[in-house]
């Protein structure tokens, strides 16, 4: 059988893709998530900015309705690894860790992306306990605190920005003496009063307790270890986007991507290659959120239920 609709990735994208796609009319609907699904958003200890969602919520406890809301109007679920997508005829093909092969006239991928870790010691064992990648996410939560954001590179100082409109301090440390960022960001940073450049400086150490992060060590050029008392730790050192699967084997990506390995898509999530649709924190421009993702997941939804209806109808 061939499915109407393959849904890569069952985070809020491909969720809401499942939702939007059987409740709209597609009978063949199946979504290949790897893990439990509910994306990377159950990592987090609290969402305080999902609309409508106003008591204390983890992560977690946000996404636990989301698949069984799908499953009510027919969504498939197979636990698998993609391993690759291609495309001939009008046919995609679903290539799966189990060395089986789904065949589907339409994809809606939404693989997320991995935001990379910075390597100080306790980075991992207080990620999301005062070590954060999403200014936009957790920043909220050190209102009127000081914080320390780690990295050089334009999201790094964007970030900055962003966290010294909430915090009262931002220390902004970089493991050089000048930034990549574009210089424009580089003046903006410099003439803000509250952001402290701490440059050639490395991260070592972050550390606290039971409650949460308490500072961060950081090596000076000259091996002095200066303590940044702080309760927050955002580290900005790049982002890996989950891309492998749209990787032909000649070594090509299956649509056109950006330098940085993101899915260019247009506002209707549509991608280089008819059919295919990217969606959520991979797709070029992502505000890499709950919300975005899945709204772009409904978008897609909507669109690749068209695009089967007039392939299959034409
Ligand atoms: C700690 C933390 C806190 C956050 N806090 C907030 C917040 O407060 N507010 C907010 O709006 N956002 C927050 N975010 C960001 C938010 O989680 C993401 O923007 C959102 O989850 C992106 O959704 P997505 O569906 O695009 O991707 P993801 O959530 O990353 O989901 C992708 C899914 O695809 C699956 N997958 C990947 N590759 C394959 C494959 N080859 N085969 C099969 N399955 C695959 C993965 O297992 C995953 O389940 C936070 C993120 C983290 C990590």
């Amino acid at each position: 059988m061939i499915l109407d609709c393959a849904i890569i990735g069952g985070g809020p994208a491909g969720l809401t893709a499942g939702l939007y796609t059987t409740r709209g009319g597609l009978e063949n609907v199946t979504m290949f998530e790897r893990g439990m699904p509910g994306g990377q958003i159950t990592q987090s200890s609290e969402i305080e900015n999902y609309p409508g969602v106003t008591g204390e919520i983890t992560g977690m406890e946000l996404m636990i309705p989301w698949p069984a809301q799908c499953q009510k109007f027919g969504l498939k679920h197979d636990m698998v690894e993609v391993t690759r997508v291609t495309k001939e005829d009008n046919i995609f093909k679903i290539y799966k860790a189990d060395d089986t092969i789904s065949e589907a006239y339409s994809v809606i991928i939404g693989t997320g992306s991995s935001p990379r870790r910075a390597g100080f010691v306790g980075e991992d064992q207080y990620f999301g306990r005062g070590v954060s990648t999403c200014a936009t996410c957790d920043g909220f939560f050190y209102k009127g605190k000081e914080v320390a954001v780690v990295g050089g590179g334009d999201t790094a100082l964007e970030e900055a920005l962003y966290l010294a409109k909430i915090c009262k301090k931002v220390y902004l440390i970089h493991r050089r003496d000048s930034f990549r960022a574009s210089p424009n960001t580089v003046a903006r940073v410099k003439r803000t009063e509250n952001i402290e450049l701490i440059l050639n400086a490395i991260p070592q150490e972050v550390y606290g307790d039971n409650m949460g992060v308490n500072g961060l060590k950081v090596t000076m050029q000259d091996g002095e270890i200066r303590d940044i008392v702080v309760p927050g730790v955002f580290t900005f050192v790049g982002n890996n986007v989950n891309n492998q699967t749209l990787i032909q084997e000649d070594g090509s990506f299956l649509c056109n991507m950006t330098k940085s390995g993101e899915v260019i898509v247009d506002i209707s999530m549509k991608t280089s290659i008819a059919g295919l649709f990217a969606t959520g924190d991979m797709r070029i421009a992502a505000p890499k959120q709950v919300v975005s993702a899945a709204g772009d997941g409904a978008v897609a939804a909507l669109q690749a239920i068209a695009y089967v209806d007039e392939l299959l109808n034409a």
